[in-house]
C-alpha cells in the first residue's frame, strides 16, 4: 500500500516542491489549498496523475480526509511581509487555528505531523548566529507579530500535542528560501530584485541594506524537511533550524544580482534606497549544527547557481506576463 501525506499549503512555493518530492517518490498526495497566496499553476502539471488530489479547502476549516494518512505537512501560510500587512487576521487564523486542525487530524489517524515554523520566531534576534535554543525577540504588536506570534503558538500547540497525545510530531524553523515557484510579485528581496532587474528599473534596498539574511536554494530546503519528517532520534521533536549559513548584507545581494543581470547604468545607480519596513530583523543566520548532526544534513547548493535558477524562473515568468499585458491591450 501506498503511503499518504497530506500537504497543506500544496499550492505554495515550498508545498508545491514537496508535492513533487512526495508524488515522485510514490507517496499518494492529498493537496489542501485555499489560493489565498498559492498558485494552482505550481502543481498544475500533477493534475490527472495517480496518487494525487488537490483540494481547495481553507485549512483552517473542519478537513475531512476519508482513509488512512501516514504523515501531514503544514505549510499553509501567507509567508512573505506585505502579505502579513494585507491579510493579518488570516495569517494569524491560519498559524493558530489552522494548525489546532491538522493537529487534531494527525492525532485522529495516527498520523506524524511536521510544522513548517520559521526564523521568525527569533524575531530581530540578540542572539548570533540563531541556535534552537533561543527563545527570540518578538515584538507581538507589530506589523510582523501576526506572523512570528502564529507560528510561536504553532510551536507550543505542536509539543502540547505530542507531549499530553503522545502525536509524533517534528517542528522546522525555516530561515530564508528562494527559487522558482516564487511569486513575480511576492515583495520578498530575492523575487523583487530579480523582478526590478529584469524590468530595468531600480533595485529597491531598504535601510541601509547593512542588514544581514542568509539564503538557502529550495531543493536543499526540501532535502532537509524530508530528513527531518523521516528521522526517528531521540529528541527529534524539538525544533531544527534548517537553512543556509552563508550570510549576507542585502546591499550585497543586490549588488550580485545586478552583476548577474546586466542592465544601464553602473551597479551603484542601480540601486535606490526606501526607508526599512518596521520591525526588520538586523542579522539572521542559522546555526545549523543540529541538522548536521541528526540528520547529516548540509546544504549545497551555492547563491550563484540558486541565483542562476531563480533568475531562468522569473525570465520565463516575465516574458509569459509581458506577452499577455500585450494581448490585452
Ligand atoms: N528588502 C529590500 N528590498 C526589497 C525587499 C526586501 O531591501 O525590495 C530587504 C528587507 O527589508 C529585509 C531583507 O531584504 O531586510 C529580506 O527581506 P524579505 O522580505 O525577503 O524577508 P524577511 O527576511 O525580512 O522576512
Amino acid at each position: 500500500m501506498k503511503k499518504r501525506v497530506l500537504i497543506t499549503g500544496g499550492a505554495g512555493f515550498i508545498g508545491s516542491w514537496l508535492c513533487d518530492r512526495f508524488h515522485s517518490e510514490n507517496f499518494e498526495v492529498i493537496t489542501l489549498d485555499n489560493l489565498l497566496t498559492g498558485n494552482i499553476k505550481n502543481i498544475e502539471h500533477l493534475f490527472g496523475r495517480e496518487g494525487f488530489v488537490f483540494l481547495e479547502h481553507d485549512v483552517t476549516d473542519y478537513i475531512h480526509v476519508p482513509g488512512p494518512l501516514d504523515f501531514i505537512l503544514h505549510f499553509a501560510s501567507p509567508a512573505s511581509p506585505i502579505d502579513y500587512l494585507e491579510l493579518p487576521i488570516q495569517t494569524l487564523k491560519v498559524g493558530a487555528l489552522g494548525t489546532h486542525k491538522v493537529l487534531g487530524l494527525a492525532k485522529a489517524k495516527k498520523a506524524r505531523l511536521l510544522l513548517a515554523s520559521t526564523s521568525e520566531v527569533y524575531g530581530d534576534p540578540l542572539e548570533h548566529p540563531q541556535k534552537e535554543s533561543y527563545w527570540g525577540n518578538v515584538n507581538p504588536i507589530g506589523p510582523r507579530g501576526v506572523y512570528d506570534e502564529a507560528k510561536r503558538f504553532a510551536e507550543a500547540l505542536t509539543m502540547a500535542y505530542h507531549r499530553y497525545h503522545g502525536v509524533e510530531t517534528r517542528i522546522a524553523r525555516i530561515f530564508n528560501t528562494y527559487g522558482p515557484r516564487m511569486r513575480l510579485h511576492d515583495g520578498r528581496a530575492i523575487p523583487n530584485f530579480i523582478n526590478q532587474a529584469l524590468r530595468g528599473e531600480k533595485i529597491t534596498v531598504f535601510g541601509s541594506g547593512n542588514q544581514t539574511r542568509s539564503f538557502c536554494y529550495i531543493s536543499d530546503l526540501v532535502e532537509g524537511i524530508c530528513r527531518l519528517l523521516f528521522s526517528e532520534k531521540p529528541g527529534i521533536e524539538e525544533p531544527v533550524n534548517l537553512g543556509n549559513p552563508e550570510e549576507m548584507t542585502v546591499l550585497d545581494l543586490a549588488r550580485r544580482t545586478i552583476q548577474m543581470i546586466p542592465g544601464k547604468g553602473d551597479a551603484e545607480g542601480r540601486i535606490e534606497f526606501k526607508p526599512l519596513p518596521e520591525d526588520d530583523p538586523r542579522v539572521r543566520k542559522p546555526d545549523i549544527s543540529r541538522a548536521q548532526k541528526l540528520l547529516s544534513w548540509n546544504p549545497g547548493i551555492s547563491l550563484e547557481q540558486g541565483l542562476r535558477q531563480t533568475i531562468g524562473y522569473f525570465s520565463e515568468q516575465f516574458t509569459r506576463e509581458s506577452k499577455s499585458n500585450a494581448k490585452s491591450q
